[in-house]
């Protein structure tokens, strides 16, 4: 059987109570972190959404593991063909959800986590109201910024259009149903998985 549209999501969602988690965040608040605990503690019944870009892959990213890469032209051809749930462009590089993704292991009977920007939030929230949408929050903005520097990944440009987004992120952040505050990991996780633990029982 192949499910189309996202109204079978909710449908299945419905019948199964596999949950579609969003995740999001400003870049450099620790998302990354906070998930990679996350998953190790987690019951496998729950997957991580692996995501399309085109922005090129970081030292130590792997192809189908961190992101799908593809090239702009690629990405066009998948926006042509409605292969995304939501995509979004940030920081010059397109992100995506793959829709095939997603169906496929809720239909599996998986909850699956999108981890994803506020743009690409807001549309899930939109197209499917019973996703549980939280939000990771720095302690303060200069905090993040000197995480965002630490990380040495990006360039001061990057860096500048990151910090741009992230206070459009915060400002946003009233619209999610769980925010998070990242101020100590172990803490921040702990919270997550009761989250998780609560929306899933
Ligand atoms: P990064 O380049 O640091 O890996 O990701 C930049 C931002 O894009 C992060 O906030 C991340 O959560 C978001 N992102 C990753 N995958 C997707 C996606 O599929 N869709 C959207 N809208 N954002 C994504």
């Amino acid at each position: 059987m192949t499910i189309p549209q996202l109204t079978c999501i909710i449908t299945i969602m419905k019948s199964n109570n596999p949950k579609l988690f969003i995740f999001t965040g400003p870049s450099g608040v620790g998302k990354g972190t906070i998930l990679a605990d996350f998953f190790k503690k987690s019951d496998h019944k729950i997957v991580y959404s692996i995501s399309n870009t085109t922005r090129s892959p970081r030292d130590g990213e792997i192809n189908g593991m961190h992101y799908f890469f593809v090239s702009k032209d690629e990405f066009e051809k998948l926006i042509e063909e409605n292969a995304f749930l939501e995509y979004a462009k940030y920081s010059e590089n397109y992100y995506g959800t793959n829709k095939n993704f997603v169906e496929g292991k809720i239909k599996e009977g998986k909850s699956v986590l999108l981890e994803i920007e506020l743009q690409g939030a807001l549309q899930v929230m939109e197209k499917c109201p019973e996703a549980i949408s939280i939000f990771i929050k720095p302690p303060t903005f200069e905090e993040l910024e000197k995480r965002l520097r630490g990380r040495h990944t990006e360039s001061e440009e990057m860096i500048s259009k990151r910090l741009k987004a992230a206070r459009d992120e915060l400002a946003n952040a009233n619209k999610f149903k769980y925010v998070i505050e990242n101020d100590i990991v172990d803490r921040a996780v702990d919270e997550l998985i009761e989250v998780y633990l609560k929306e899933t029982r």
